[in-house]
């Protein structure tokens, strides 16, 4: 008997970013609502003010690109706000499911019923502001992923992680005077 062919199954994490347009356009509740069809699990969730080592680095594959220095702004939050909230989704077949909620690249060519198809707009210096960003396969997830956050961030994680002594300096709320003296 021939073999059945089975879709592969297997548990994957998908980075997502809400970009600064998504945002300021108050997107954020709409974007999870959207996303949230896909059952997958949220494993991870933080704001992160994008500095410009950290953009160059995810985009690393467009350095080339006429756009690089535009994208790189756009993701900083110089046309909208400097925060981006970062995702990790986490379940079977994660990347696929999240893309195609996701839309293709171009809001203009995407799916009108996509995340990107609705809400993202092209602008006038040719950038594509197109609201999301989700990983577009296995190997660009496990490198985004490490790149956003560390693996303490993560609630789960597929990726495997290893334990080092490190001497660092952590950043506390500062005691209020009265406290201090009551001690
Ligand atoms: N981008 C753009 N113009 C292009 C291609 C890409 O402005 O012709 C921007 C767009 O914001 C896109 C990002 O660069 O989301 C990363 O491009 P990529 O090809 O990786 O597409 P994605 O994986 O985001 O769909
Ligand atoms: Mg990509």
């Amino acid at each position: 008997m021939k073999k059945q062919q089975k879709k592969s199954k297997e548990v994957e994490q998908c980075l997502v970013l809400i970009k600064p347009d998504g945002l300021v356009k108050s997107l954020t509740g709409n974007i999870i609502t959207e996303l949230s069809d896909t059952e997958l699990k949220i494993v991870g969730a933080k704001v992160v003010q994008v500095t410009r080592e950290l953009a160059e680095e995810h985009y690393q594959h467009l350095k080339e690109a006429a756009f690089f220095d535009e994208l790189i702004k756009y993701i900083m939050g110089h046309y909208h706000t400097r925060r981006v909230l970062a995702l990790v989704y986490q379940g079977e077949n994660a990347i696929e499911k999240v893309r195609k909620i996701v839309g293709a690249t171009n809001p203009e060519k995407a799916d009108p019923t996509s995340i990107r198809g609705k809400y993202g707009r092209i602008t006038s210096a040719g950038v594509f502001e197109n609201v999301v960003h989700a990983s577009e396969n296995a190997p660009e997830a496990e490198r985004e992923i490490k790149l956003w956050f560390r693996p303490d961030e993560l609630v789960y994680t597929v990726f495997d992680t290893e334990v080092k002594e490190v001497k660092i300096d952590k950043m506390f709320w500062k005691e209020k005077e009265e406290v201090k003296k009551s001690k």
